[in-house]
């Protein structure tokens, strides 16, 4: 039964990958286009392939951008109302949320989604995903080239193709739409193949007139190193659940936005977002906006200035580590596939003054405000401090 089950996965896998690299290789015949609603739906990508004149829209007289994080626990999920009226999702939370999700959707008065973007295979971004395609009309579906072994998965791809739809490749590079003023482009990932699969997150730039946003997934640092195109935005989604394998110093700063969502479940057992990852922001003077505080959160942009329909995070500078020791939580997925590394024990603790890192229990701990938490020993070490001669980490 099993090896059927592998055959039949396999099988899925190459038609999938081999539906991806025939529309690369030949966009004159893309026939996703068929299924997108609006008559501007020719991307500047395809249009300049096939001789046809990039569609542009007047948008200026239509709806404002609107950017709906929303509330789905610890996973992502992001509605997209653009200002021609098309719409995007990209991810999907985890399995129980994706009639939350459909039903958000509908609510909005929308039946269609005209881009769909899993940024990577995990759990908590495709769980609700397979429940979306089957309860929307999807015009163009992006995923990385990516694969995992997930029952979530198989069944994600099994309703796509049931659905006769076509997987497009995200990768750095790719324009999913370009209107003058609106685009929407990937930014990573830029290599082909990563150890983490956090990595191969798909990352999106979207740009309306004079602002921004930059949608990150779950993108850890090896993948934000690499990104050469222009990331500048005005919000950030931060990548990984405000994770420390992600927003590096160097990468925030090229971002420097004014405002970071994270998303992210209350009390969760990875501790996201990290301590590190709060004062970073902090520091920068960037207002931070958090799922598991305010619930959902909704970004109004006209183009020239943003509104947020939430309070922000209230968290000070030097916010106190995080202290999460409880045991991995159960998923709607039964945990088996549910995403990253779960953090089993606080970690360890290093003091900012005499970089040395002590285990949670030292009797020697430095005060709160000298405190600096770390995932790993690892982490600890790579950040340039020495294990404590008391507690022996
Ligand atoms: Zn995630
Ligand atoms: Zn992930």
């Amino acid at each position: 039964m099993k090896k059927i089950f592998a055959l039949f996965l396999t099988i899925l896998l190459v038609t999938t990958v081999g539906c991806t690299s025939d529309l690369e290789n030949n966009n004159q015949s893309d026939s996703s286009q068929t299924l997108l609603s609006s008559d501007v739906a020719v991307s500047s990508e395809e249009a300049s392939s096939s001789g046809i004149v990039s569609i542009k829209q007047d948008i200026t007289t239509l709806q404002p951008l609107k950017a709906h994080f929303l509330d789905v626990g610890q996973g992502d999920s992001i509605f997209i109302e653009l200002p021609n009226k098309e719409t995007m999702l990209i991810d999907a939370g985890n399995n129980a949320d994706g009639n939350k999700i459909v039903n958000y959707i509908k609510n909005k008065g929308y039946s269609t989604l005209n881009y769909l973007v899993a940024t990577h295979p995990h759990a908590d971004h495709i769980g609700g995903m397979a429940t979306v395609v089957e309860s929307l009309g999807i015009g163009g579906i992006y995923m990385p080239r990516a694969t995992t072994t997930t029952k979530t998965y198989e069944t994600l791809l099994t309703t796509i193709q049931l659905k006769g739809l076509k997987i497009k490749t995200a990768k750095a590079g790719v324009s999913i739409i370009n209107y003058g003023d609106l685009k929407i482009d990937i930014v990573a990932p830029n290599s082909d193949s990563y150890k983490d699969l956090n990595d191969y997150s798909a990352v999106l730039k979207l740009t309306y007139k004079n602002n921004s946003f930059l949608l990150t997934g779950d993108s850890e640092t090896v993948s934000e190193s690499e990104i050469t195109a222009n990331v500048k935005a005005d919000v950030l989604k931060v990548g990984h659940h405000g994770s420390n394998s992600s927003t590096s110093n160097a990468f925030l700063s090229k971002v420097s936005p004014k405002y970071a969502v994270i998303s992210v479940g209350k009390g969760n057992s990875y501790g996201h977002p990290t301590a590190d990852t709060l004062t970073k922001l902090n520091k920068a003077g960037i207002s931070i906006y958090r799922t598991d505080e305010v619930g959902t959160i909704i970004f109004t942009s006209d183009g020239a200035k943003i509104t947020v329909d939430k309070n922000a995070s209230s968290i000070k500078e030097n916010a106190p580590p995080q202290t999460t020791t409880s045991s991995k939580i159960t998923s709607s997925t039964g945990g088996k596939d549910y995403d990253d590394t779960p953090i089993t024990n606080v970690g360890y603790i290093g003091n900012k003054n005499t970089k040395k890192f002590h285990l949670p229990t030292c009797s020697s701990l430095p005060a709160v405000q000298n405190q600096v938490t770390f995932s790993s020993r690892d982490e600890a070490i790579a950040s340039g401090y020495i294990p404590c001669g008391r507690c022996k980490p």
